[in-house]
């Protein structure tokens, strides 16, 4: 097979060195690792496509991977598979800055395309998820992931404007606009078939190129933190704001994240009496000096409005303040950053339940939540903010451990079997759901969709080469 594939690519184009293999056998998470046969290079749509047909006659499971940082096992690739590291396909393809629309490559980085739109000095941005700089930004559209503009642009897979994939055949097929225009403006008009590829986790395509749209970058902008006292409090400003229409960002950081943050590595499951609760977080951008002292006022109006029915908030205070009062807070200046904090510890493990859900039952959900993972003997820490102008939010309860110590992983798979309950009672839905947490799910999940998604797959990968496994799909 070796041989095979390095007809198509190259000798230095395949890895097959054991040791080299290696890097591609886990991810921060408590999922078992499995070694790939071989990793493979590819640096074209042309290799791509030659790759798939030759897996297709070999019938060798694919799984496309980039920078392997999904925190939920989905790059790790099943028996016998072959992993497919995209990361030299990382060209920029186009920036259409007039329409605000990017064509890039699966291997660009978050931050090589922040630097790309920097040094062309156009003032656009994008989502940054809190992911590793060198995570990919298509594969955060196709997992439908969450980012700093998820407030009033929802998941990152609604600013996909189309994709180029390379289909289980090895046939190339063009979704959205781009199916007819040569600028890929938009999902629509035709039927969305970009659909296909988000939330699919690899199964059902390779994505080669993806369109997307940019925003434009105000050039004022202030990133506040507000020590809030109860759940309540900091959920019914996140949802009142949402209504204001004046936050680029609003999110909640349970006081155990905040404290990670400021470098307590394990903080006590339980807080001190007349500890904050949360830090509430907001970002203000804005075109000119008025338009964000207005911004600040109405933030402060429902501070005040808040307080005036018996909640308590600290003053807001600007991020570069809090900078100067500790250094640690500069990972939360700008974006994209490395929070090593969760991934650069002694323990290394990361793990998480992640749920979008409905905003009005974050306050109970994230006190269930609390509670579960204290009873575990495991630091609450939340990460959460309102998405798609408060139509829903997304509440993750993460945890770091020891890939090392049997007894922590037993503790963390426990506290998140716990948790998926708990939050799939309340109408939580678990996003980039591992096979573990779908095999949990399975007899809650409507079974006319279980099927209607077997159907798709059977389609569009008849022999199941594409990340098998993943999704529960053969
Ligand atoms: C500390 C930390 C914080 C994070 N914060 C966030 C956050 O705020 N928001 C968020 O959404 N995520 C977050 N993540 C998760 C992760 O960083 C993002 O989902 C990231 O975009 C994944 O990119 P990757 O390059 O690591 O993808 P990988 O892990 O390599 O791949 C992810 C999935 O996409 C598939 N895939 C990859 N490329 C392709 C392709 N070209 N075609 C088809 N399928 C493909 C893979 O098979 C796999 O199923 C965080 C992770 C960490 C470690």
């Amino acid at each position: 097979m070796r041989e095979r594939f390095e007809s198509i690519l190259g000798a230095e184009r395949v890895v097959s060195e054991p040791a080299a293999l290696d890097a591609y056998n886990d991810d921060y998470s408590e999922h078992d690792p499995v070694t790939p046969v071989l990793a493979l290079l590819p640096e074209s749509v042309e290799q791509v496509q030659a790759i798939v047909r030759l897996a297709a006659e070999l019938r060798v499971p694919l799984t496309p991977r980039v920078a392997g940082t999904n925190v939920g096992g989905l790059a790790i690739p099943p028996q016998g598979g072959v992993v497919v590291d995209l990361r030299r396909m990382n060209r920029v393809i186009a920036v259409h800055a007039e329409d605000m629309v990017a064509v890039i490559e699966p291997g660009v980085t978050q931050q090589q395309l922040k630097d790309h739109l920097e040094s062309a000095g156009l003032p656009l941005t994008f989502g940054f998820s809190l992911g590793p700089r060198r995570s990919s930004v298509l594969a955060n559209l196709t997992l439908d992931g969450l980012t700093n503009r998820s407030v009033k642009y929802g998941s990152m897979g609604e600013w996909a404007a189309g994709f180029e994939v390379v289909l289980a055949d090895g046939s190339v097929a063009r979704t959205g606009a781009w199916a007819l225009s040569d600028l890929p403006f938009a999902k629509s008009p035709f039927p969305d078939l970009s659909g296909l590829f988000i939330g699919w986790q690899g199964t059902t395509g390779i994505v080669t190129k993806a369109a997307f749209h940019l925003a434009p970058k105000h050039p004022l902008n202030e990133r506040l933190f507000i020590l809030a006292y109860s759940t309540r409090g900091t959920y019914e400003a996140m949802r009142r704001l949402c209504r204001l229409e004046t936050c680029d960002d609003i999110g909640g950081l349970s006081w155990p994240t905040g404290k990670m943050m400021l470098g307590v590595p394990r903080p006590h499951p339980v807080p001190d009496d007349g500890e904050p609760r949360f830090f509430l977080y907001v970002d203000l951008t804005a075109e000119a000096h008025e338009e964000l002292a207005y911004k600040r006022e109405a933030l402060r109006g429902v501070l005040e409005a808040l307080r005036a029915g018996g909640e308590k908030f600290e003053d807001p205070l600007d991020v570069s303040t809090l900078v100067k009062i500790n250094l640690a807070m500069g990972k939360f200046a700008s974006f994209p950053t490395d929070l090593d904090f969760l991934t650069d510890h002694p323990g290394k493990g990361l793990t998480w339940i992640g749920t979008y859900g409905p905003l009005s039952r974050f306050d109970e959900a994230a006190d269930e939540g609390v509670r579960i993972m204290v009873e575990h003997g495991v630091a609450p820490a939340i990460v959460s903010r309102a998405m798609k102008d408060g139509h829903f939010g997304v509440l993750r309860f993460l945890a770091i451990f020891d890939k090392k110590n049997p007894e922590e992983i037993a503790r963390v798979k426990a506290v998140n079997l716990a948790l998926l309950r708990a939050m799939t009672d309340r109408g939580f839905v678990m996003y980039k759901t591992p096979p573990w947490a779908l095999r949990e799910l399975q007899s809650r999940i409507d079974p006319g969709m279980w099927e209607l998604m077997r159907r798709v797959k059977s389609v569009l990968d008849p022999q199941g080469i594409l990340n098998p496994g993943k999704l529960l799909l053969p």
